[in-house]
């Protein structure tokens, strides 16, 4: 399709309006919200749960079934994982079923208690910020607003966030404490982290000694082409720039093996995981053994991670090919939307005309496509602009997301041509 003219805009309104309303009248029941992997993904980890059999003795003889032993989580799941999240095994704790759950944590312990490097607990400061880069994971930013934690958006690029601006703030507020990453595959734009982007976030200054990265590597092995992206390995930046404790690594396995009944992962700096470690014990007496145990028969080491996740993307890849072909046909060119194609990661991000992301949710709701609320890939639930949607392709099977987009398509042309007539 060409770009709106003047003499064109009312034919493709009165078309736009027509395809939206022979929409509503098929009365679909759809969904593209969050990214959970599909029921044929998740059976891809079968065998899992016929692990671990009779067997319950770890690689270092720990007996899984009992409290006590792998203080950092069992040794041979930490080596297969070691590699694919850049950490050294000795700094990778293997924890419990969630990633966003050490996350949590880690602001509980910082809040609470006294990070290395730092002056005073975080609960004992007048304010505390975190950058944000936008758009960005929603459950990131509520894990702040649960806390009180300020959020200052900083606007992505192809290479990350915007490092100017991110060193700006750093350098200027002792308040700023910290930065979400989500570094590779990004959620949602599915942008990996540039080198240069790495080597600055590792070696700026910050106001803040106690100045922490969270980088959420949820999407580390998580390829939807043969192109296997690698970024820099941001613990020996910041230890080759002598800020060694700056980044807390996390990981999980969530979308490798069953989402929310895999096993998270920790990794950083000596410091960091003994001030970890050292609240951990309080909290719990130990991870689910069982359960990672079954992980490291299930996954094997390294290579069996990266097999397993080929079979996913066998999977993955025609969804993700679907959403970009029909987007190219229904809306290319028109000027009415761009959208990401992402070579990893579960999401694509639609970008339509200032002003009508909201109305698009909206008007796809009402013909029975349900969407992720606009707003929630920014802090607050508030994107300036309101022009981001979250496409999230995973779950649905493939006829029913091609006419999830489909019908999408036709809601951004309805509002998008709708805006240009006002
Ligand atoms: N981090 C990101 C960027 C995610 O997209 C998700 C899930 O969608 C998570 C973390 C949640 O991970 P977990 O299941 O390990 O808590």
């Amino acid at each position: 399709m060409t770009a709106v003219t003047p003499e064109s805009l009312s034919t493709r309104l009165d078309e736009a309006r027509r395809d939206y309303a022979a929409l509503v009248d098929r009365g679909l029941s759809l969904n593209l919200t969050r990214g959970k992997p599909s029921a044929r993904q998740l059976d891809l980890a079968a065998d899992l749960l016929r692990l671990p059999g009779d067997r319950h003795t770890a690689s270092d003889g720990t007996d899984c079934r009992n409290y006590q032993g792998a203080p950092l989580g069992l040794p041979e799941l930490r080596e297969a994982f070691a590699g694919h999240l850049q950490v050294p095994v000795e700094q990778l704790v293997a924890a419990g079923n969630s990633s966003l759950e050490l996350m949590h944590d880690c602001l509980v312990h910082a809040l609470l208690g006294t990070l290395p490097g730092a002056a005073r607990r975080w609960a004992d400061e007048e304010r505390i910020a975190f950058l944000c880069p936008v758009p960005g994971y929603d459950r990131h930013f509520a894990l702040c607003e649960r806390f009180g934690i300020e959020m200052i958006p900083v606007p992505m690029t192809a290479e990350g966030p915007d490092m100017d601006e991110v060193e700006r703030l750093a350098a200027a507020d002792p308040a700023v404490k910290g930065i979400w990453c989500v570094p590779k595959y990004s959620n949602p734009s599915g942008v990996s982290y540039g080198d240069e982007t790495v080597r600055r976030l590792a070696a700026m200054p910050a106001a803040a000694p106690d100045f922490r990265i969270f980088w959420d590597n949820a999407y580390a092995v998580h390829h939807l082409t043969e192109e296997e992206v690698g970024i820099a390995d941001v613990l020996a930046a910041c230890a080759a720039a002598g800020n060694p404790d700056r980044t807390f690594v996390f990981g999980s396995t969530s979308k490798i093996t069953l989402a929310g009944a895999g096993v998270a992962f920790f990794g950083s700096s000596p410091a960091n995981v003994a001030w970890l470690t050292g609240y951990s014990g309080k909290r719990s007496i130990g991870p689910d053994k069982v359960n990672q145990l079954r992980h490291a028969l299930f996954l094997r080491d390294a290579d069996g991670v990266r097999a397993h996740m080929a079979r996913h993307r066998e999977l993955l890849r025609p969804k993700f090919d679907a959403v970009h072909r029909i987007l190219t046909e229904r809306l290319g060119g028109t000027g009415l939307a761009t959208w990401s194609a992402p070579k990893g990661g579960y999401f694509v991000a639609l970008d339509v005309l200032d002003g009508c992301a909201r109305e698009v949710v909206r008007r796809a709701a009402d013909a029975g496509i349900a969407l992720t609320p606009a707003g929630a890939t920014h802090p607050y639930g508030d994107d300036p602009r309101d022009s981001t949607i979250r496409i999230a392709p995973s779950f649905p099977d493939l006829a029913e997301l091609e006419q999830a987009i489909e019908g999408l398509a036709t809601c951004v042309r309805l509002v998008g041509y709708e805006k240009l007539a006002a």
